[in-house]
């Protein structure tokens, strides 16, 4: 089998599995309990939150654990509305191609009153930091892009959008989930004021994740009980997972550099690869994208069809991302860059990684080259472009 599809989960490290199971059979306690037991897992706990804050550039106290990125984002963003309906102000900027964690959350806020405005991505999928500062108004309290997109994987001028909320006095919250763990993420450098992570998608445990909130910032807790996460997040931690999480993150950071230089170079390849399919584009702009991330839109086909056959060759992809296949909508984050509704249908994501090699680039690209051609072969709808019923749009 060969995986390409890291954007939607990843393996667990090695030395992530074996930390989660050595806790499992003999830190169990309860990081609450007074008693020895318990406090050597509170001391895991602490030891996990200094190691992440490290990496990110934070203090230890700024770390809120998780579920995952779904609840941090939640969190992130329900607290920050809180505070600004304090202060009478209801207006939030954000993005058309945010995960649906962040997305769904806005719609709900803007049921009770929020105005929401999303800034366009245009065609490379880049935010642009002069149009933030114009959509800022007097009563914007929030704006919440993310890092790096999961479909398209471009990076956004982060620092620079985090540089014109800070002087504008406007919360910045990022969804970094796909982001932490693969590319270099400083909340200090980058002007972050909340940020989202996820444990699964840096070969960490899922169901486990984290919040960086800065120091003077007021957290609203979406779970009521008991005092755990400074009151901030009720439920007893999940200590092993947690540990695994902070050491797939320390062992992520370690490779990062040499990993970043590896993998852009298979994704260039891939790319250069698929290119060479007629009437097919990367989404996506080419040089600011994630490492291991390549999108493409094949005219003519179903991105279904072309996922179903790699899968029979052995192959592991998505179109569209994991949380919007089985619905015939096509991805809101094509949608967004101002792909046509026929072309978004035909889109593959292939999301490598770590342990993807050579080889497995030129298989792929083979097989990509085959599947779309067979695919072709009896498509009504190529049968039209090529007999120029119907024009190419790619
Ligand atoms: C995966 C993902 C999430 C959700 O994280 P979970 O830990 O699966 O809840 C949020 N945002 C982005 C950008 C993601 O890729």
């Amino acid at each position: 089998m060969i995986y390409a599809d890291n954007a939607a989960t990843t393996k667990m490290s090695r030395a992530a599995v074996r930390t989660m199971t050595s806790l499992m059979e003999e830190e169990w306690g309860n990081p609450s309990s007074l008693y020895a037991h318990g406090q050597k897992a509170k001391e895991v706990l602490e030891q996990a939150r200094a190691d992440i804050a490290a990496v990110i550039g934070a203090e230890p106290r700024e770390i809120t654990f998780t579920s995952g990125g779904s609840e941090a984002d939640n969190q992130a963003i329900l607290s920050a509305a809180a505070l600004g309906q304090k202060m009478g102000k209801r207006h939030i900027i954000s993005t058309a191609f945010e995960h649906h964690a962040v997305l769904h959350t806005l719609e709900k806020l803007q049921k009770e009153g929020f105005a929401v405005t999303l800034l366009d991505v245009h065609r490379d999928g880049l935010v642009v930091p002069e149009e933030l500062e114009a959509a800022i108004r007097d009563d914007t309290c929030l704006v919440t892009v993310m890092y790096a997109n999961n479909e398209i994987g471009t990076i956004q001028p982060i620092r620079k959008l985090g540089e014109i909320c800070r002087r504008r006095g406007v919360l910045f919250h990022v969804d970094a989930v796909q982001a932490v763990g693969h590319i270099p993420v400083n909340v200090k450098a980058d002007n972050i004021d909340m940020l989202s992570a996820s444990g699964h998608k840096f070969h960490g445990p899922k169901g486990v994740g984290f919040l960086y909130v800065k120091k003077g910032i007021r957290l609203s807790s979406l779970i009521e009980g008991g005092a755990q996460e400074r009151g901030k997040r009720a439920g007893t931690e999940n200590v092993p997972g947690i540990a695994a999480m902070a050491e797939a993150l320390k062992e992520a950071d370690c490779g990062m550099a040499e990993n970043m230089i590896r993998i852009s170079a298979l994704r260039d390849k891939l790319i250069r690869g698929l290119k060479e399919i007629p009437h097919s584009a990367l989404n996506g702009d080419e040089a600011r994208r994630l490492p291991g991330n390549v999108n493409f839109c094949f005219e003519g086909i179903e991105g279904e069809s072309l996922l179903l056959l790699l899968d029979d060759k052995g192959i592991c992809a998505s179109s569209g991302s994991a949380c919007t296949s089985g619905s015939l909508d096509p991805s809101h984050v094509l949608l967004a860059i101002g792909r046509m509704h026929d072309v978004a249908h035909g889109s593959l994501r292939l999301s490598i990684g770590e342990e993807t090699t050579e080889e497995d680039v030129a298989y792929i690209i083979q097989s990509v080259k085959e599947v779309v051609e067979y695919l072709r072969g009896f498509s009504p709808i190529w049968r039209d472009l090529t007999a120029g019923k119907k024009a190419f749009i790619l």
